[in-house]
């Protein structure tokens, strides 16, 4: 027997809806790329989106069909979150940060018929636009009067003359909630990217659950700025679930520097902001040489790579910013676990509650995860044991678009379909889960395993230390022997032995590692993430001591 409920589809364009029905005077802020800051409200954006879905229609693009963008976090970047997703088509947000040989790749590959970009982005897409045959229509995200003469790309038009003489009248159509409503590729470090393609469903599910309070705890009353950018899984899908509840969103255009990002927190009276350690990072190093406070800011989501303990300490015990440590992946629209504590670990002394805060966290409802030891079979909760991890849900992939090889699931006895993350984690009694490492980056020494995460850890405690990779050499004896590649803070100095004798009693004797080398920079891959493969082989030549 079926319940007797309304049947409505679980659409994009509700959130836009409602917003502007609900919070319509609510403000969205954005620095724009030109500069300055721009202001407006949900009813604004609900106009304008409606505008876009008719410059769509105008342009005779059909359900289904894919309209990329190469934009930073910004007012216009949402009004095509809701256009195109709400009309029918899909978004895909392209990462400006891929290859300019990649991205042509994944717009071919995707089939893009228009594309929306960013002024900044000009000189690449005048590198790609000619090996793009797919793409009909060009669009600068700028005024008319912003748009550059001779740019070379035919029929370029600027977004506001595309779509500023449209009707702001537009009816939603109402359709599967199962269809696609964006894309995202993944960074693969190797091989070609793959594509993640959200539906409509799997949004509005992963929006409601991202909000509730042992989550992102979001509010009408927050002001949201997401760092993490919007053409990185869907800035964590905040855009859609600042629209479900009705915050003000706060978006940071270009400018990631730290110095940017605290003024714009400030000025706009940002409390819940969300983005990755580097960014972080960068935050903290402005304010603490000059000593400064946030004045808004109650709690800031850290995920993408693993918050470092002397992070969370600064936020939590300096300024008094709660540091919700999470996880998640593309293929999984991103979260997958957040890190709260339960009532029973607040009574925990400082140190046995940083141990549970570094834990990537619990699941999420609607998110299933479980560890598997090389057999497939499950191994325990218990904190300590760890094994390859994977999920399943209504918001983790079934499969790539277009893919090329097998079904990526792993399948259960009961027949159910397992995502293996490549992450290797523990889960303990009460169900937080820890990443140890990425599958390909562990390091075996000696028949056991080092995490490369906790000789990080331990080096970016160090005071002079401003980033740590840590990589695992060859060794004729143990297999593998960690060394920690480190970058120093400007004008900080720590030599290889202090930062080694640092680790003492900090870790066992044999996870210490065999050395230190000292690096300008480490490798970033487009998502901010530490490029291990490249160090490695940037390290080709180099020996481990007494080799
Ligand atoms: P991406 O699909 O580019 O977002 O990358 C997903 C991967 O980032 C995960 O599979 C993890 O390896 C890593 N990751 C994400 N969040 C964390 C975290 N909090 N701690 C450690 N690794 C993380």
């Amino acid at each position: 027997m079926l319940g007797l409920m309304q049947n409505q589809p679980l659409l994009i364009s509700s959130l836009i809806d409602f917003a502007q029905r609900h919070h319509g005077d609510v403000e969205v802020v954005s620095r724009r790329v030109e500069g300055d800051i721009h202001r407006y409200t949900y009813a604004d954006v609900a106009s304008r989106s409606r505008q876009v879905a008719n410059a769509l229609d105008a342009a005779g693009l059909a359900f289904s069909d894919r309209v990329a963008t190469l934009a930073w976090n910004g007012y216009r970047h949402l009004e095509l979150y809701f256009g195109v997703s709400g009309s029918g088509r899909v978004l895909h947000t392209v990462n400006p940060r891929l290859h300019p040989d990649q991205i042509a790749w994944v717009l071919n590959h995707a089939e893009d018929a228009v594309m929306c970009f960013d002024l900044t982005f000009l000189p690449l897409i005048q590198a790609v636009h000619a090996k793009c045959p797919t793409v009909k229509h060009w669009i600068a995200l700028c005024d008319a009067d912003k748009l550059p003469a001779d740019t070379g790309i035919p029929g370029l038009l600027s977004y506001e003359a595309w779509m500023g003489s449209q009707s702001t009248t537009y009816v939603w159509p109402e359709f599967d909630e199962n269809s696609a409503s964006s894309m995202c590729y993944t960074s693969g470090t190797t091989g070609n990217p793959k594509a993640v393609l959200y539906s409509h469903r799997s949004t509005i599910l992963h929006a409601y659950a991202s909000a509730l309070p042992d989550v992102m705890c979001l509010s009408a009353r927050d002001a949201i700025l997401p760092v993490v950018p919007m053409f990185h899984v869907n800035a964590w899908g905040l855009p859609y679930s600042a629209a479900m509840i009705g915050a003000k969103m706060v978006f940071p255009g270009p400018a990631l520097d730290g110095k940017s990002i605290y003024e714009l927190m400030e000025a706009e009276r940002v409390t819940f902001a969300a983005g990755v350690p580097t960014i972080w990072q960068m935050l903290l190093g402005h304010m603490q040489p000059a000593g400064l406070r946030f004045s808004t800011l109650k709690r800031t989501v850290i995920g993408g790579s693993a918050c470092p303990p002397a992070m969370i300490t600064a936020f939590n015990d300096v300024y008094g910013v709660e540091v919700l440590h999470a996880w998640g992946m593309t293929e999984m629209s991103p979260l997958g676990t957040l890190c709260t504590l339960k009532n029973k670990h607040l009574t925990l002394s400082k140190e046995e509650q940083m141990k549970i805060r570094l834990k990537q966290g619990q699941c999420i409802f609607g998110v299933d995860m479980k560890i598997v030891g090389e057999d497939g079979q499950e191994l325990p909760h218990d904190g300590k044991t760890f094994g390859d991890l994977l999920v399943r849900g209504p918001w983790v992939v079934d499969n790539y678009y277009k893919a090329e090889g097998p079904n990526p699931l792993v399948k259960d006895a009961n027949g159910l379909g397992w995502f293996p993350t490549g992450d290797v984690a523990t889960i303990d009694v009460d169900g937080y889960m820890q990443i140890t490492d990425r599958s390909k980056d562990v390091i075996k020494s000696g028949g056991e395993w080092i995490s490369s995460i906790d000789v990080e850890n331990i080096a970016m405690a160090h005071p002079a230390v401003a980033m740590a990779a840590c990589i695992g050499m060859k060794h004729p004896k143990w297999d593998e022997r960690p060394i920690v590649v480190v970058v120093k803070k400007p004008g900080a100095e720590v030599s290889r032995e202090e930062l080694l004798a640092f680790y003492e009693g900090k870790t066992a004797k044999w996870q210490i590692p065999d050395d230190v080398v000292f690096v300008p920079a480490i490798p970033l891959g487009g998502t901010g993430k530490m490029l291990k493969n490249k160090l490695r082989d940037t390290l080709s030549t180099y020996k481990l001591p007494g080799l």
